[in-house]
């Protein structure tokens, strides 16, 4: 076994070995006032009350996959589709880099008409005129297209599995290949991307079991990045009439995650801002350490709608971006333009 470490600094702290009864009892609320000033002194200790901002740019609304939770969905006729240009792409990027941002999230639906070619292309253009961090979220795509795109230059692919239960999975994305998306994860840690990958808190049908399951497999996985959020129903869905999840339970996942895997990078994601508002900047008190604000071009951030409440801001970047360390500051904590790589020392065999 090699050892390939991301970032000069390791994790400070040792990860916190739970049982499944443990992260059973504490996911159903047993001892939150434990479980959520553990895990902010864990968050405080590792990133020194720094939340690294991480620019994300939505770059097309094509989807053809049919994930049953998702707005996205190619059965969804209602969506005002999208698809920018490399030229609205890379000024998106510029905007990134000019506020000083360290890091740029490439995501899109599963739009295989962005060939490997002019994704590699993209990547190598951004690196060269840019000193960036490139997070990729771009599906279900190839072996070989996450090879040539790592030797481009990108540095970082999240792929949420959603759920590690099989049959729930099975429920919730047809068509889609579970096996096939955890050898992807495995697949992507040997070409030595930081990977990430998380979960729907609260999916329908998901139990509590389910998630305490779903916490450990995430946690054997050794990722770098643990992105975790509450489902949140989609008029035009097959879940559209399933209840939303909890913005607690959500943050009781952060708060486990964050004490089992201290050094991982773990967003508060924007699903929290939209199921209730202030829950995404409490969830930096509770485990998280990133925020991910758009910078998709306000004509179109509107229609990359997954689920309601995604990018309502229409203001332009710099003004959403102040507006966000804004609510860090309120909290106490310091807005990082750092890159943020993961702290997890991280093993390929
Ligand atoms: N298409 C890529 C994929 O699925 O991996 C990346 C884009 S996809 C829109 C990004 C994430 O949105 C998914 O991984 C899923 O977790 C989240 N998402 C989609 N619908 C959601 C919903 N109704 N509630 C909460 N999260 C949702
Ligand atoms: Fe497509 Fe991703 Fe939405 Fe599934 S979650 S429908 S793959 S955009």
């Amino acid at each position: 076994i090699q050892q390939v470490s991301f970032s000069p600094q390791p994790s400070l702290l040792k990860p916190m070995a739970l049982s499944y009864a443990q992260i059973l009892e504490l996911l159903q609320g047993q001892d939150d006032e434990w479980l959520f000033s553990r895990a902010q002194l864990a968050t405080e200790l590792e990133f020194q009350q720094q939340v690294y901002l991480r620019g994300i740019v939505e770059f097309s609304n094509h989807c053809r996959n049919h994930c049953h939770y998702c707005g996205l969905r190619s059965e969804n006729r209602q969506v005002k589709r999208y698809r920018l240009s490399n030229e609205e792409i890379l000024s998106a990027v510029n905007n990134i880099a000019t506020l000083g941002l360290g890091t740029v999230v490439l995501q899109s639906g599963d739009d295989f008409s962005y060939s490997c070619k002019r994704i590699s292309t993209l990547i190598s253009e951004i690196k060269q005129r840019h000193d960036l961090a490139i997070t990729l979220s771009l599906g279900d795509r190839k072996h070989h297209e996450l090879e040539n795109w790592r030797e481009a230059g990108a540095d970082r692919y999240l792929l949420k599995m959603e759920t590690f239960d099989r049959a729930l999975f099975a429920r919730c994305r047809p068509k889609a290949h579970f096996d096939e998306r955890i050898a992807r994860l495995a697949h992507l840690k040997s070409l030595g991307f930081q990977t990430g990958s998380g979960i729907i808190i609260d999916l329908p049908g998901m139990t509590d079991a389910i998630l305490a399951r779903d916490i450990q497999y995430l946690t054997e996985l050794q990722l770098d990045m643990l992105a975790c959020g509450p489902f949140i129903a989609h008029a035009q869905t097959p879940f559209a009439t399933s209840p939303n999840g909890s913005a607690l339970k959500s943050h009781r996942v952060s708060a486990i995650l964050r004490l089992m895997n201290p050094g991982a990078n773990i967003p508060a994601t924007s699903s929290l801002d939209a199921l209730e508002k202030g829950t995404r900047e409490q969830a930096l008190k509770r485990g998280c350490n990133v925020i991910m604000p758009s910078f998709t071009p306000t004509q179109v951030s509107g229609d990359y709608s997954i689920y309601p409440g995604k990018n309502q801001q229409q203001h332009p970047a710099a003004e959403r971006l102040n507006h966000v360390c804004q609510l860090i500051q309120n909290h106490g904590l310091i807005p990082s333009f750092n890159r943020g790589d993961s702290k997890r020392v991280q093993y390929v065999s």
